[in-house]
Order: C-alpha cells, then structure tokens, then sequence
C-alpha cells in the first residue's frame, strides 16, 4: 500500500511553490500514485481506467514491462553525454523513427517535448521558404512557448504579448495567420472542404505578400476537441501553400503513433505527404521525448549553423522511444486501435441515439471526441451538464479528458493497450451517468 502524502497535503504544497496558472482536473483533486497498463490507482488503492492517458501520451501503457526494462538497461550503463560524443541509442531511435516515415521524410532531430518540435519546425520552415509568414488553423493547439503560442488558436492558452497578426501589412518579425477551421460539425462550410481551402488561398492573397514560409495543422486536432478536418482539405491546402513557397508541417503529436487506427499517421489520412512532421508525448510512452522529422533538402538549411539540443536523443530517451516503437509493433497497436475504436465509436452513436444531450461523436481509432450540447440544432455548448457527467464518470471509476474552447467536449484517448472490456465499460459508466442527470 502506499505511504506516502496523502492528497490535501500534496495539494497545499502544490499551490504553495506551483505557479497560480496551473489548472487540475476534477473539484477534489485526485492523488495518483501508480499506473499500470490502462489503469490508474490513486492513494487509497482506488483503480480507474485512464481514458485519456496522461493527455495521449501514455502510447503502450503505464509503466509497460519492455520499456521499463530498456530504460533501465539504458540508465545503468550512462543517462547522458549529449551528442558531443557518439552513442548508438540516438541513431538506433532515428533509423526506427525514418522507417515509419513515407516520402523523402528521413531526416531527424530530438528535443525534448511538442512545443520544442513545433518550434524547430517553424524555424526550419522560415530558413528554408526565406519567408516569415505561418499558416495555422484556428482552435489548433501548438504549444505554449513565445513563438508556439503564436500558432495556437485558442484563447484560453495564449498570453497577450505580440505573437500574430493577420494583416494585410506582414509584420516582420513573422505574422501568423489563422484560417477558417475545416470542422465538419461547427465550421461555416460544414464538411465542403474545397471551401475551406479557399480560405487559406484567401489569406495567401489578401493576408500576405503572397509568399508564406509555412502551413502547420494537426490532423485530428486534440485540445481543441477531437475534431477532424473535413475530408480532403489538406492535399488542395498544401498545393497551395508549396504555390506560395511555404512548407507543410503536419503537428503528430496526438494522432501519431498508429493511434488513428487506420494509419500510423495522421496526416496518412488526409493521403498527403508533409515536408516536415512534428511528434511527442506518445513518442516516449511518458519519457520526455520530442521529434521533428523532415526532408534532407530542409535539414541542409539547418547546417549553416549549430543546431543543439543538450537532452534531446539522450540515451535514456532514446533507448525507451525505441522500445516503444517495438512495442508497438509487437502487440499489433494500431490494427488493435483501429478494431476497439470502431466498437467503441459504435457504441457512442448508438447512445447519441438515447441521449440528444449528446451532439456529435467523432474520431477515428483511439482518438475520440463526444461534444455535448443542450440544443442540437442551435448546437449550445452544454457546459453545465459536461461538467457534472465528468465528475459522475470519475466517482464511478473512469477518467476522460476535456476539451474544446467551451470544455463541452469528452477527449476519449486512453493508452492504447484499452480493449473492448474498457470501451464497453466507458460507455455503460457514460450512459448510467447521463441516465442519472
Ligand atoms: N501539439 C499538439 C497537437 C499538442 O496537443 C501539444 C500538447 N498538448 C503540443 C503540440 C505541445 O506539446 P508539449 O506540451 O509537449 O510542449
């Protein structure tokens, strides 16, 4: 049993030397102190199943037997040097990331978390276009640091400090534009994604020279809710942005990893092929692990200067990527995530059926969003109602994530080792929960 502080204990100390901006879920926060596999156990031994892993990053399972092990191998032996010396676990990570790329995609670089990625991206989109100008959907999440928040479109996470501006007179230290976002349920034009497109050749025109250095997008985008984009919009969106001169930077950071069920990438199912794809969290299954991957003719832009990174690909987080690239491999994730989320969202529009509470259920394999509204037709984000059935799910043992701008959005995405047993359960705890409101 565990014996160590109990939750009010950790809460004080937390608010004491935490900064105020640090949110928690759930009105009595809960004291987690183990994981195995998909399931959590708090400080009284109470086990809950994660559906929302971590916030997606916990890929193969809690504390997974071979990842523990080859971070322990790792550990003894040496847990860094920095690439100032040679070590093969760096290029053993790289060679088994590069073979899970399509294209021309074969070139890697490690930090250490999204934000880093998406802003290595950002730089290597701007050397190599010789532009400033970056494209980013509107309700996308990038990250949070003095240039990612730029591209993030949702303003509970962005500070007021300069970071965008759609103008027809580019800024230059580097205007971020932000289109109309290709959401098939809220967005203007419905699922007609040619007309989305046109929006982004609208900014292209009218919001800069004409010239851009970049277009990022999720795939599936997360914080924001789990909402897709409509089908077919990226391959006319980067037809337009390589016209412009900019790169398409595809953000995998949620959806890599064969989460979506159908393909290991996100983008995969939009059947385009990015120039540069940014990726963490379910990367190192928990490790603070970062990847930018991109083509050698964008990498050679880099080489006009040191690019460093001191713990990015350390041993360590190298050893323990990898083995969760086996990991992956071996138990068959993305076919497993692909047949659990399928009965999963199956059984989430059957209860769409019972409950008009219930908007719209969305995803693809592992990666789900059920979006509450208390009119349909008006689509009235039904907030009050979302967060009463959150704390109802945690009381009966399941924990989901929140999402979208009015948190009227259930994130569904657990470890991907979650099985049928644990959809049905999510589901069954989901409808007694509403059948009680
Ligand atoms: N991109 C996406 C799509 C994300 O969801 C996140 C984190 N929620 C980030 C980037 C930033 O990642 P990190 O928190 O590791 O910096």
């Amino acid at each position: 049993p565990y014996k160590g502080p109990l939750a009010d204990e950790v809460f004080e100390k937390r608010k004491k030397y935490l900064g105020p901006s640090i949110f928690h879920y759930y009105q009595k926060p809960l004291n987690i102190v183990e994981g195995k596999m998909q399931y959590l156990f708090d400080e009284n031994g109470r086990r809950y199943l994660d559906a929302f892993a971590g916030i997606v990053t916990v890929s193969c399972g809690h504390c997974h037997p071979d990842i523990l092990s080859a971070i322990e191998e790792q550990n003894k032996l040496l847990q860094h040097a920095t690439t100032i010396y040679l070590h093969h676990a760096i290029g053993d990570f790289a060679e088994g990331l590069a073979a899970k790329m399509p294209g021309n995609l074969k070139v890697v670089y490690f930090v250490n978390s999204g934000t880093e990625a998406n802003e290595l991206a950002m730089l290597m989109a701007r050397l190599y276009s010789g532009n400033l100008g970056m494209i980013a959907l509107r309700n996308a999440y990038h990250g949070g640091s003095a240039g990612t928040i730029g591209l993030t479109a949702l303003n509970t996470w962005k500070y007021p400090i300069p970071q965008a501006s759609p103008t027809v007179e580019p800024i230059r230290f580097g205007e971020i534009h932000h289109v109309v976002n290709p959401n098939p349920y809220r967005g203007v034009f419905g699922s007609d994604a040619s007309r989305y497109a046109q929006d982004v050749q609208d900014h292209i025109d009218h919001g800069t020279s004409g010239q851009v250095a970049g277009f990022i997008s999720e795939t599936i985008q997360g914080v924001g809710g789990a909402v897709e984009l409509a089908p077919g919009y990226l391959k006319p969106v980067y037809e337009m942005v390589r016209k412009a001169g900019g790169v398409c930077i595809a953000d995998e950071v949620q959806t890599g990893f064969g989460r979506t069920g159908s393909h290991y990438w996100g983008f995969q199912t939009q059947d385009v092929i990015p120039d540069i794809v940014t990726m963490a969290k379910g990367i190192g299954n928990g490790l603070p692990i970062g990847a930018v991957v991109t083509t050698p003719e964008i990498a050679q832009v880099m080489a006009q200067k040191i690019q460093f990174n001191t713990f990015g690909g350390n041993p360590v987080c190298s050893a323990g990527g990898l083995a969760v690239l086996r990991v992956l491999d071996k138990e068959n994730r993305q076919k497993h995530c692909s047949d659990v989320g399928s009965h999963l969202i199956g059984r989430l529009k059957d209860l769409q059926q019972k409950f008009d509470l219930i908007g719209d259920v969305r995803g693809r394999g592992l990666m789900v969003g059920i979006e509450l509204v208390t009119d349909r037709k008006e689509k009235t984000p039904a907030k009050a109602e979302t967060a009463v059935l959150f704390e109802k799910l945690r009381e009966l043992g399941v924990l989901v994530g929140k999402g979208g701008l009015h948190g009227n959005v259930f994130r569904i995405k657990p470890p991907m080792c979650f099985d049928k047993d644990d959809a049905d359960f999510l589901v069954d705890a989901l409808d007694y929960s509403m059948s009680k409101l």
